[in-house]
């Protein structure tokens, strides 16, 4: 296993110094711009590619960056959403696939998922993509189901409410593990601050 303890004596020595400041700003308050849900997946960093420091975005990861459509009942990941756009007020939702994703590689290949009920029954939230398309490919898998966990997003009430009210944008973004491109559903393109669709 990676040294998790000598990291945070790494972190304590060498990082946590220059950014005492900011920790120290943070410590009472907690105003995120972004509400970022990207995938679990371990390559898929979204502080890293974003550059982002602490307290920028708020974060939802799950498996696949799958968002279940919003329904009454206990749920993380819609308690996460309405957190960030009800209390907090994030002014964008980027929500992120990825390339080389397990969950939408499970669901292209057809895996027989019959002895992991938990990811079969959680995959079920991607079936608004074309996720049973032969032959589909991967990327325009990922891509495609981004549209529909946006489609998604849209249903839940906080989220609905501001859309509405033209507080909240909302960005669909694949991030490419090996080129470390970072591609934006919509234009095809880099992410810009200019082109938002919401
Ligand atoms: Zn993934």
């Amino acid at each position: 296993m990676h040294d998790l303890a000598e990291g945070v004596a790494r972190f304590r020595r060498d990082v946590f110094p220059a950014k005492a400041d900011l920790f120290a700003r943070l410590a009472t308050t907690h105003r995120p711009g972004t509400l970022f849900i990207g995938c679990s997946d371990a390559r898929v960093v979204p502080e890293l590619i974003t550059r982002s420091e602490p307290g920028d975005l708020f974060v939802l990861r799950t498996a696949g960056n799958l968002v279940p459509a919003y329904a009454p009942g206990p749920d993380a990941v819609a308690a996460g959403i309405e957190y960030a756009v009800a209390v907090l007020g994030v002014r964008d939702i980027v929500l992120c696939g990825h390339s080389g994703c397990g969950a939408m590689t499970a669901l292209a290949e057809r895996h027989d998922l019959d002895a992991l009920p938990a990811i079969a029954a959680w995959l079920r939230y991607a079936d608004a993509s074309p996720a049973h398309a032969d032959g589909a490919d991967l990327a325009a898998l990922v891509r495609g189901n981004v549209r529909a966990q946006l489609a998604n997003l849209r249903t839940h009430p906080s989220v609905a409410r501001a859309l509405a009210e033209r507080r909240l944008t909302l960005r669909g973004w694949v991030f490419d593990i090996p080129t470390g491109d970072v591609t934006d559903i919509e234009t095809g393109g880099a992410p810009a601050p200019d082109r938002p669709h919401a």
